[in-house]
């Protein structure tokens, strides 16, 4: 009945032997959050603020952001909610909170440079996240760090606008790995944040030096490169010997394909647009976990993504 179907969505995905992956949905809207919970996410994973911030001819102010994480937080009725801090400039920019010209966007003032270059505007975002996260399981995360001082300053000011509010103490504050910097400190940086979200998209261009939608540069915009999935090791390696848990909320985490190479490397969550779910929650109810660390040890020697595309298809084959 549709009554088992929807059960058996929302249920966790566990492996075949029993080893649990969090599925959480990728939003840009509160009105998404719904569509979330009825495909199965068991929260949200990233919620891209900017939205809540284009087409206007000015910033939402204080009241209006708490209102929209307050109402997202409502909708998902104690499931976990991630949201990501104003990640603009790039491809990405506000015409009512120009940046300046720069040559190369990409390589600009955004996401948390951007933030913490317009301090007024951070910090009515991050007192809206600490009111709304008084009564409700919000985790607070920064995106496009390349610098422990950045993620200093960034977790400094949160501290600031959640003090007045005693109950949003819980909060865990984590940030997004999405530039290779970031990645190579990540010994550092799990000593203070309480967890990570790999952003395979902005990983894989900044690592490739390919920019992310050239169309030309498709070809080096691989997420299965052995390249980048060494980066995830790494991180995955690191945080757990500190106890943090790693998610992964770039395009590469709705590819079902490398769902048990995802898992093999240690991935704790995955985040992914809403249509992806049910299939990434099949594609784990299928893998064995530890059949997925031998098949993460053999793709970390490949030389290319064709090698770990042929790798995994192999495998998917053989699954049949
Ligand atoms: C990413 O870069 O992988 C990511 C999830 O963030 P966005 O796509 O919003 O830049
Ligand atoms: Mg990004």
């Amino acid at each position: 009945s549709r009554q088992r179907a929807y059960q058996l969505r929302a249920q966790a995905a566990l492996t075949r032997d029993g080893h649990r992956v969090e599925v959480a949905a990728n939003i840009g809207q509160v009105a998404e959050a719904q569509a979330a919970v009825e495909a199965g996410a068991e929260g949200v994973g990233l919620f891209r603020t900017e939205f809540l911030f284009f087409q206007r001819a000015s910033a939402p102010d204080e009241d209006e952001q708490y209102e929209a994480y307050r109402e997202a937080a409502r909708v998902l009725e104690g499931r976990p909610l991630i949201i990501r801090t104003l990640d603009v400039g790039g491809d990405k920019p506000l015409p009512y909170l120009d940046a300046g010209q720069e040559a190369n966007p990409f390589l600009g003032v955004r996401g948390v440079r951007f933030c913490l270059a317009n301090r007024e505007l951070f910090s009515s975002q991050l007192r809206a996240i600490a009111r709304a996260a008084v009564d409700a399981p919000i985790r607070v995360m920064f995106p496009m760090v390349a610098t422990r001082e950045e993620w200093l300053e960034a977790r400094a000011l949160w501290e600031e606008a959640a003090r007045p509010f005693p109950a949003a103490r819980h909060v865990e504050v984590g940030l997004m790995l999405e530039v290779p910097s970031a990645v190579l400190l990540v010994q550092h940086l799990a000593a203070e944040a309480s967890f990570f979200s790999l952003g395979t998209n902005d990983l894989t261009q900044y690592l490739f030096a390919a920019e992310r939608g050239n169309e030309r540069l498709a070809h080096l915009s691989d997420a299965l490169h052995p390249a980048l999935l060494q980066m995830v090791a790494r991180v995955t390696e690191a945080a757990h010997a500190r106890g943090r848990w790693v998610g992964l909320c770039g395009e590469l985490a709705a590819e079902t394909l490398a769902v048990p190479l995802l898992v093999g490397l240690g991935v704790d969550e995955l985040s992914m647009s809403v249509p992806a779910i049910a299939p990434v929650k099949q594609a784990l109810r299928a893998c064995h976990a530890g059949e997925a660390r031998a098949l993460a040890r053999q793709a970390l020697a490949c030389g290319s993504a064709a090698e770990v595309r042929r790798l995994l298809a192999g495998e998917a084959f053989e699954g049949i």
